[in-house]
C-alpha cells in the first residue's frame, strides 16, 4: 500500500506518465493533483470532514497510520494533520515551487511555524514586510532571538561577518522582492555568505511567485509564501506556504514541520483548501500577466518623471520597483527573475497629502490592502505600515488591461490637479 501521510510522500503519478520529460508549470499546475483524485470529477469535491474511519479490519489498525482503500492517494486520520482539500494543494504547490510544501493558515503563521521548528539564535533581516518583524519580535519574548541587520552583511570582511555572531543554525532571512517598493535583493550574494557562517536561508518569495524566481532552485532552505496573495490571487483566502529544499527534505525536515503544524494547529480550513486548488490553475496566466502590465507602468511612470510638463511629475517624486534597477539588472537580477519582475510598485508622492488624496480618485484601483489579486489595488501604506514613507502608495497590478489602468491613473492625476487649482483660485 502506499505512504499517503503527505501529498509530497506519495508517488507523482504525472511524472510517471511522462517519462524523460519536464512538464511546463501550466501544466503541472493543472494536472499535478489528478493522481489524488478518487472520483470521477473533474473539479475537485469539498470535503469538510474533520476525522476519518478507520478500516472494520482489526488486523489493519496502526497507529497514524489509516489507508482509504477506495481513496489511496487521498487518505487522512484527522484534519489537523491533513484533510483531502488542503493536501491536493499542496501537492500541487510542491510540483510547482520545487520542493515538499506545507500550507498553514496565513504567512505570518508559515513564517512563525519555520521560526519554531528551526529556533535560531540570531537572525539576519532587513527591512521589509512589517509583519515578519512581529514575529520575530514575539520570539524574541520567549527566546531571546537577536537581530542582525542583513543589508549591512554584503562586502564585510570574514572577521567582521564573525564579530556580528553569525553562525551554525542562525537564520538569513531575506525578503526579495521587499514590501513595499518592489525592489529585489541579491538572493545569491545572501545564500553564499550564509553558507560561509553554516546559516539557513529562508526567502519570503511572496513578491515573487512562480514563474518569476525560484528561490529553492537557487539554494535557500525554505521559501515561504503569503499564499494570501499570489497562490491564492482572488483575494479571498489566507494562506502560508513553506516549501523545503530537497536536500533538506533528505534530512527530515518536511517530517519535522508537519509535526510541528499537528501541533501548533495552524492548518489551512478545507474551503481554502479548495479555492488553492482552483486559483493554481490560472497561476502562470494571472501572474504572467500581472508582472508584464507592471513593468509597462512603471516604465511609463518613470519616463514621465522626466517629463517636466507631464502630469504625473507634477505629484510623482520617485517610483521603485525592481524594473528600475538597472545596475543590478546588467548582473544578478536577471538571474534572479528570469520570469519578469513582480507586479508590485511604490510610489513617493511629493506630498502626504497627494497620497492620502489620489486612491480616492481612481476607478480600477481599489483603496485597500494587501496584493496579489486579479483586481488591482493601492494603499496608502501610513495606513497600515508605521515604519513607511508617508507619502508612499503601494501598488498592486491586477490582470485589468495595463492601458486602462494607465488611463485611471491620468485621471487621478488630473483630478489632483483639479483640485489643486480650484484652492488656488479659492478666494482667500
Ligand atoms: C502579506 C505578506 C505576509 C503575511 O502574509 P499573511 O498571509 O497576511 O499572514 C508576509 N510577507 C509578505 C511579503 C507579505 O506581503
Amino acid at each position: 500500500m502506499p505512504d499517503t501521510k503527505g501529498a509530497h510522500e506519495g508517488p507523482d503519478s504525472l511524472d510517471q506518465a511522462f517519462p524523460g520529460h519536464q512538464l511546463s508549470l501550466s501544466s503541472r499546475a493543472v494536472h499535478a493533483d489528478d493522481y489524488m483524485n478518487s472520483s470521477q470529477a473533474v473539479a475537485p469535491p469539498m470535503h469538510v470532514s474533520t476525522t476519518f474511519r478507520y478500516d472494520r479490519d482489526p488486523e489493519k489498525l496502526k497507529q497514524w497510520e489509516n489507508i482509504d482503500p477506495t481513496a489511496p492517494y487521498d487518505s487522512h486520520i484527522y484534519s489537523r494533520d491533513s484533510a483531502p482539500n488542503t493536501t491536493r494543494f499542496e501537492a500541487l504547490l510542491t510540483s510547482v515551487l520545487g520542493g515538499a510544501s506545507l500550507t498553514y493558515t496565513s504567512g505570518l503563521a508559515a513564517f512563525h511555524a519555520l521560526l519554531v521548528q528551526l529556533n535560531p539564535k540570531r537572525i539576519a533581516i532587513g527591512p521589509g514586510y512589517h509583519g515578519c518583524h512581529g514575529v520575530v519580535e514575539l520570539m524574541k519574548r520567549l527566546t531571546g532571538l537577536e537581530v542582525v541587520d542583513l543589508d549591512q552583511l554584503p562586502g564585510k570582511s570574514p572577521e567582521k561577518l564573525a564579530a556580528t555572531g553569525l553562525t551554525k543554525g542562525d537564520l538569513f532571512h531575506v525578503e526579495t522582492p521587499i514590501n513595499p517598493t518592489g525592489e529585489a535583493r541579491d538572493l545569491a550574494t545572501f545564500i553564499k555568505i550564509a553558507k560561509t557562517l553554516g546559516c539557513y536561508v529562508s526567502v519570503d518569495a511572496t513578491f515573487g511567485p512562480p514563474p518569476l524566481q525560484d528561490p529553492v532552485g537557487m539554494g535557500a532552505d525554505v521559501a515561504m509564501h503569503s499564499g494570501t496573495k499570489y497562490l491564492g490571487g482572488h483575494s479571498d483566502m489566507l494562506c502560508g506556504v513553506l516549501t523545503i529544499h530537497p536536500e533538506r527534505a533528505k534530512e527530515g525536515w518536511v517530517e519535522k514541520f508537519k509535526k510541528d503544524r499537528l501541533l501548533l494547529g495552524s492548518v489551512m480550513g478545507s474551503l481554502e483548501g479548495w479555492l488553492g486548488v482552483r486559483s493554481m490553475r490560472t497561476l502562470e496566466l494571472r501572474v504572467l500577466r500581472q508582472s508584464e502590465s507592471a513593468t509597462k507602468l512603471v516604465e511609463w511612470l518613470a519616463s514621465s518623471l522626466g517629463d517636466k510638463a507631464s502630469l504625473v511629475s507634477k505629484f510623482v517624486a520617485r517610483v521603485h520597483h525592481a524594473s528600475l534597477q538597472t545596475e543590478a539588472k546588467k548582473t544578478w537580477l536577471s538571474q534572479q527573475m528570469p520570469g519578469g519582475f513582480g507586479p508590485v510598485f511604490s510610489i513617493v508622492m511629493e506630498e502626504e497629502k497627494q497620497a492620502r488624496y489620489l486612491p480616492s480618485k481612481l476607478s480600477l484601483f481599489h483603496h485597500a490592502t494587501s496584493l496579489g489579486g486579479v483586481e488591482s489595488l493601492i494603499e496608502w501604506r501610513a495606513l497600515t505600515d508605521s515604519t513607511t514613507d508617508k507619502r508612499l502608495l503601494r501598488i498592486s497590478i491586477g490582470v485589468e488591461a495595463w492601458e486602462d489602468l494607465k488611463e485611471d491613473l491620468l485621471k487621478g492625476f488630473a483630478a489632483l490637479a483639479g483640485e489643486k487649482m480650484e484652492l488656488e483660485i479659492r478666494p482667500a
